[in-house]
C-alpha cells in the first residue's frame, strides 16, 4: 500500500466532482501549485468520485476547465477513486482482520429517531465534531454469527471502526500530527481528542471505502508528502492519522488553510450554492482577478479554534 518516500515533496488538490468548484477550492488549488512550485515538487491531481450517484463525468470535466483556466498544472496521470475500489477493500479487509470494524445495521433515518428521543428526555446523545450523531453502543456488540444472519437478510449496513479497539491497539488516546501554521513553514505538533468521532464509517454494504478510508490509502499510493486542505478538514485530520497508524501508512506533513467567506460572511459551500468558478469564468471574469480573489478574500477565523501545538 505504501510507496516509497520520494526526495521531492509530493502535493496533491483532491477535489470530489459532486458539484461545482467554488473560490475556496480556488484558494486550495493555488495554494498547492505555489507550493509545489516553491519547494520544487510534483502537484498531483485526483478525483474523489466514490459517490457514484453525484459524481458524473460532467462536473469532473467542468473542474478539468476551471484548473485549466486557472492555470494550473498537474503532474502525472489523474488518479479516480472509482478505479480503485479494489485497493480500498484490501485497506477494510485489513482492519477487519485487526478486529477493528464491525458492520451497524441502523439506518441513518433510525438513528435520527433513537437522537430525537433521547433528546425529547433531556439525554444528551455523543455528537462527532462535524455534528453527526454517534451511533448506538449496542450496534458494536453483536457476534459474528449475528452479522452473518443479518446480512443475509438483505439489509443495508455500514461498516464502522470500533474506535475503543483501535485507541486500544495504538496504546494511546492521542493522536498528533506536524502541521504548518502557514504554508510551507516549519510545522509544529497538533493534537486532538479522536474519540470526540466515535465509531466513524469506513464503508457500506455497496460502497467499499468513505472518503476517510479512500483519503489515507490514495495519499500513501501516490507518496504525498504534503497535504494542503481547507479548514473544514482540521478536525477530520485526527481519523485520517489514526487509519495512518493502524494501516502502516506513512505520515504526511498538514498545512489547513482559512476558509474563505462569502459577502454575507457565510463560509463557501457547493450546499448553499456559493458562485461556481465556471460561472465566474464563463461570465467573463479573467482568471487573474480569480486568482487575486481567491487568495484574498475575506476569511473565516472566528469558527475554528486554533491547535494545540508544540514543539
Ligand atoms: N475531496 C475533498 C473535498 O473536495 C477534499 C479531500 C482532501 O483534501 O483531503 O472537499
Amino acid at each position: 500500500m505504501v510507496n516509497a518516500p520520494p526526495d521531492k515533496p509530493v502535493f496533491r488538490f483532491a477535489p470530489s466532482p459532486n458539484g461545482a468548484l467554488h473560490l475556496g477550492h480556488a484558494r486550495s488549488a493555488i495554494l498547492n501549485d505555489i507550493a509545489a512550485r516553491q519547494s520544487g515538487g510534483r502537484l498531483l491531481l485526483r478525483m474523489e468520485n466514490i459517490d457514484l450517484a453525484r459524481c458524473t463525468p460532467e462536473l469532473e470535466h467542468r473542474i478539468n476547465e476551471d484548473l485549466d483556466w486557472l492555470g494550473i498544472k498537474f503532474d502525472g496521470p489523474v488518479r479516480r477513486q472509482s478505479d480503485n475500489f479494489d485497493y480500498y477493500r484490501r485497506g477494510l479487509s485489513r482492519l477487519r482482520e485487526l478486529g477493528l470494524v464491525y458492520p451497524s445495521f441502523t439506518t441513518r433515518g433510525e438513528l435520527r429517531q433513537v437522537v430525537a428521543i433521547a433528546e425529547k428526555e433531556g439525554r444528551s446523545w455523543p455528537r462527532d465534531p462535524d455534528g453527526a450523531p454517534h451511533p448506538p453502543a449496542s450496534e458494536r456488540t453483536r457476534s459474528e454469527e449475528d452479522w452473518a444472519t443479518l446480512m443475509a437478510t438483505g439489509r443495508s449496513y455500514a461498516w464502522r471502526l470500533d474506535m475503543d479497539a483501535a485507541l486500544e491497539r495504538l496504546g494511546s488516546e492521542e493522536i498528533t500530527w506536524n502541521e504548518s501554521r502557514t504554508l510551507l513553514d516549519e510545522p509544529s505538533v497538533a493534537r486532538f481528542e479522536v474519540r470526540q468521532w466515535g465509531d466513524v464509517v469506513l464503508a457500506r454494504k455497496d460502497t467499499p471505502t468513505s472518503y476517510h478510508l479512500a483519503v489515507v490509502m490514495d495519499d500513501a499510493m501516490q507518496a504525498v508528502t504534503h497535504i494542503v486542505r481547507g479548514r473544514d478538514l482540521y478536525a477530520a485530520t485526527a481519523i485520517h492519522r489514526l487509519l495512518q497508524r493502524l494501516l502502516d501508512l506513512p505520515e504526511p506533513v498538514y498545512h489547513h488553510h482559512a476558509l474563505i467567506l462569502d459577502e454575507e460572511g457565510r463560509k463557501l459551500s457547493k450546499s448553499a450554492g456559493s458562485t461556481a468558478l465556471s460561472t465566474r469564468r464563463l461570465s467573463g471574469q479573467g482568471a487573474g482577478k480569480i486568482k487575486t480573489l481567491a487568495l484574498s478574500a475575506r476569511e473565516a477565523v472566528a469558527d475554528f479554534t486554533l491547535p494545540k501545538t508544540s514543539g
